[in-house]
């Protein structure tokens, strides 16, 4: 499997293989890395692996990307990643071995709503999912080059923690991950703060989220020292992450279906496109899908785009801090994936209308007189529809799937639920991916239900675990003078 730039003009361009971009982020020219062609899974394949563990279903998936890898490797790593020891922290009713366990909520007038449970990982949200098949990826690949790789990152919560315990205690790798000092909630600073492990160093900076952010721009754009400090990221515009995210689609839809001919929708709560853009994979792969729904917060970038076809990116003083935080950005990092199909995978348009969003801020593909294109017709071939949710309609829907499925769901999950109820059809049922457990997001549990979430066990008394953290001033000088001193490079 080849893989070229959403942005590359020439389809004979220059193509990398799968390991050849594992260890990037964005390609040489600004674009994101894509398969040349998607591979097709036929009939007696999806029969086949009706009767596969998530372990071996996430073998045959990988083989059709990681054609470079060879494979009795890749089924090692990916039994390494996909036990049930690493994803415990299902809910005691639910079946641990099974990695993404599907919970039925409702059936009732032919609808039928399920949640896929994705967060049973270490850090209990839906990025372990990926983050820890690339742990073991980054492992393998930095042996095999006889290298060694620094990861430098800015967090607000879910992607510092997941990253960190994907990468605790590899070989070759070591975590300098900033993180805006006494902002983050007590339960996440003590699941980062908290880890033992010598490759994990946690830089708590004097300033916000945007200074630790700037601060990751600015030692990158240093390119003598990334170079010779060996810098690199793991943020969500990652192939392997967006691809590791496939087997769980495939995985729900054989879970709620009992044959081939039968379809399901899936509703995702959306931020950066990372999640979403996975589903529409494995839709382009042939995975029966009738609707991909886009779900938002009143971070409403991607519920803008498709409702009218105008993609138009906010300023980060415009984007707003919600209870669902993880979903509060301003600009969808992997839209740009699902762009390029869109657009006929012409490189050169999207080249041309990403440019306009750094210059103008915005593009149109409504059709509409003077606009970019009319491309937004062709949206719903693609089986995309969307909807928002707000505040208060977190609250309650926390509160109605407490009462009528006696479960207690996070902050993002309500903000899918609430959504995936307006797009319900007869005979196809409804998937909401459930991308966090409530107790991360304890403080609005506790303003919609009065009462605390549960919490698995073994975090019962995190915050009072010894931590390990630096707080240093928001000066990108210090902050490179301090990886230097631990890399020793
Ligand atoms: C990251 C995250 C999301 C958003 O996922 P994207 O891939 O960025 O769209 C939603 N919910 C939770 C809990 C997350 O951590």
């Amino acid at each position: 499997m080849e893989y070229l730039s959403t942005r590359a003009s020439d389809k004979k361009g220059e193509k990398r293989s799968f390991l050849q971009i594992l260890l990037e982020g964005l390609a040489p020219d600004g674009g994101l890395y894509m398969p040349a062609v998607y591979p097709k899974v036929t009939d007696a394949e999806l029969t086949a692996w009706r009767r596969l563990s998530y372990a071996d279903l996430a073998f045959e998936i990988l083989r059709k990307f990681a054609t470079d890898i060879p494979e009795s490797d890749l089924r090692e790593l990916v039994h390494k990643t996909y036990t049930p020891e690493i994803y415990r922290n299902v809910r005691p009713d639910e079946d641990a071995a099974k990695i993404t366990p599907l919970r039925l909520l409702e059936r009732k007038d032919g609808k039928t709503l399920a949640l896929l449970s994705l967060s049973g990982g270490p850090t209990l949200a839906f990025k372990d999912m990926a983050m820890q098949l690339l742990g073991n990826l980054f492992e393998y690949e930095l042996t095999r080059q006889h290298a060694e790789l620094n990861i430098l990152g800015a967090t607000s919560g879910d992607t510092g923690s997941a990253a960190e315990y994907a990468m605790r205690g590899k070989k070759g790798i070591r975590v300098f991950m900033l993180s805006p000092f006494g902002k983050m909630s007590a339960f996440q600073t003590a699941q980062m703060f908290s880890l033992p492990d010598p490759n994990i160093f946690n830089i708590a900076v004097r300033g916000v989220f945007d200074d630790c952010q700037d601060i990751v721009k600015a030692v990158s754009n240093d390119l003598s020292f990334k170079s010779r400090q060996k810098i690199g990221t793991v943020n969500s515009i990652n192939w392997a992450r967006v691809v590791a995210q496939v087997v769980y689609y495939f995985r729900g839809y054989l879970e709620a279906t009992d044959n081939n001919s039968q379809k399901v929708s899936f509703t995702v709560p959306s931020g950066n496109f990372g999640n979403i853009c996975a589903g529409h994979i494995a839709r382009m792969m042939g995975l029966p899908v009738a609707k991909l729904v886009v779900a938002t917060n009143e971070n409403d970038v991607l519920d803008e785009f498709f409702h009218t076809g105008v993609y138009r990116v906010r300023k980060s003083a415009e984007t707003l801090h919600t209870s669902s935080p993880s979903m509060d950005i301003s600009k969808a990092s992997n839209f740009e994936r699902f762009a390029y199909d869109l657009l006929g995978q012409d490189g050169a348009r999207v080249k041309d209308l990403f440019g306009r969003i750094e210059t103008r801020g915005w593009f149109d593909l409504s059709g509409k007189p003077e606009s970019d294109g009319d491309e937004f017709g062709k949206v719903q071939n693609f089986g995309f529809v969307s909807g928002k949710s707000t505040h208060q309609d977190r609250l309650n829907t926390i509160r109605f799937v407490k009462e009528a499925y006696g479960i207690v769901i996070d902050t993002h999950t309500a903000d899918g639920v609430k959504v995936a109820r307006e797009h319900q059809e007869p005979g196809i049922p409804m998937i909401v991916l459930e991308t966090a457990l409530a107790a991360k997001f304890n403080e609005t549990i506790r303003e919609a239900l009065g009462s605390d979430a549960a919490r698995p066990a073994g975090f019962e008394d995190i915050e009072k675990l010894p931590q390990r953290y630096v707080v240093m001033p928001p000066e990108s000088g210090d902050i490179k003078h301090y990886i230097a001193d631990h890399t020793g490079l």
